[in-house]
């Protein structure tokens, strides 16, 4: 029988970008014909002509469907509203933009019949980006690796090919906060890298802006350790046991010369100081809150408006 193999793309605006990808993803597939293949493309509440882009590719060619959501949830869920509809005994992962090359797609194939479940692409270096967003970046996954118990993976995106079982595995996760890329780790299973360079985006403007990567890395932090709760306990611990001696210190001091009232800049400056200190703590216990709130909520991650064109129940 013939392995189906699925290519999931999650779109947001990319009316421009569909028909260049779809172009570029026929010229790889077709020299592939001995693979049954299914395009899934998930509409994520797009406000331009992403829809009808999407029912004219269908129209023409039957390998492609196209999921709707109610409304734009985020890459992260549309993912996961993917990961439900895809049909194939594996699937690729790719953006809209082509940034992601489907020239590799032959390359994970052949990963994958080697016996490998989750091929991932790796960036042989970041592309246009700044320095400051590089040394971010770098400094976040530094974070990670050091407190989570499975390996984090530089440079590498959610571009992939995974196995049915990867699929599957990734489909119990529910959660509402997320952030795919540390489950791609976490789930495990045999993993296989295959380089590449990644290009700049070919049509369309990039979603992304310096404050969703601030909430992405947040994300990426507070949903995979509680290192941070553990540091704000010691760092409070710390610096409540140096400024106890200094209190000592301090009395001591009174006793023996007197009061001088001459203490204000000091206490200005530990009062600030703590402050400070206690307001980052709090915020640290508040991210995880807001997570706990929202997981307890149990809401469903996407809502899915519909499929091919006909209503999802
Ligand atoms: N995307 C999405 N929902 C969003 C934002 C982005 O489905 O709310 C899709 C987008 O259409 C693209 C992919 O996620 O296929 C990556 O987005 P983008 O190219 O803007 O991100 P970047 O490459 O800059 O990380
Ligand atoms: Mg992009």
């Amino acid at each position: 029988m013939m392995k189906k193999v699925s290519i999931l793309v999650p779109c947001y605006n990319e009316e421009q970008s569909l028909p260049l990808l779809y172009e570029e993803l026929i010229k790889v597939i077709d020299n592939l014909p001995d693979y049954e293949w299914e395009m899934l493309f998930v509409n994520d509440g797009s406000k331009d002509g992403t829809m009808n882009v999407l029912a004219s590719m269908r129209e023409k060619d039957k390998r492609v469907n196209y999921l709707d959501l109610s409304r734009n949830f985020g890459k992260e869920n549309a993912m996961l509203a993917g990961f439900d509809f895809v049909t194939g005994d594996c699937m690729i992962l790719m953006d809209a933009d082509l940034q992601d090359p489907p020239t590799l797609i032959p390359d994970m194939l052949k990963e994958w019949e080697n016996g490998y479940q989750d091929v991932y692409a790796k960036r042989r270096d970041r592309g246009k980006e700044s320095w400051l967003r590089k040394k971010l970046s770098m400094l976040f996954y530094r974070i990670l690796d050091h407190s989570t118990r499975f390996d984090i993976l530089q440079n590498v995106g959610d571009f992939r090919l995974l196995d049915r079982q990867c699929i599957d595995a990734l489909r119990r996760m529910r959660e509402t906060e997320r952030y795919t890329k540390g489950m791609f780790c976490w789930i495990g299973f045999n993993k296989k890298e295959v380089v590449f360079d990644r290009g700049d985006r070919k049509a369309g403007d990039s979603k992304w802006n310096f404050k969703s990567l601030f909430n992405l890395a947040i994300e990426g932090i507070t949903s995979f350790t509680t290192a941070p709760l553990r540091f704000a306990t010691v760092v409070g611990f710390v610096i409540a046991f140096c400024a106890f001696m200094a209190g000592l210190f301090y009395l001591v001091k009174t006793i023996i010369f007197g009061d001088q009232a001459r203490g204000f800049t000091t206490l200005i400056v530990f009062i600030s100081f703590f402050g400070g200190l206690q307001l980052m703590a709090i915020g640290i216990l508040g991210e995880y809150l807001g997570r706990i709130f929202n997981e307890v909520k149990g809401r469903p991650v996407y809502l899915a408006n519909t499929y091919n064109g006909e209503p999802v129940k």
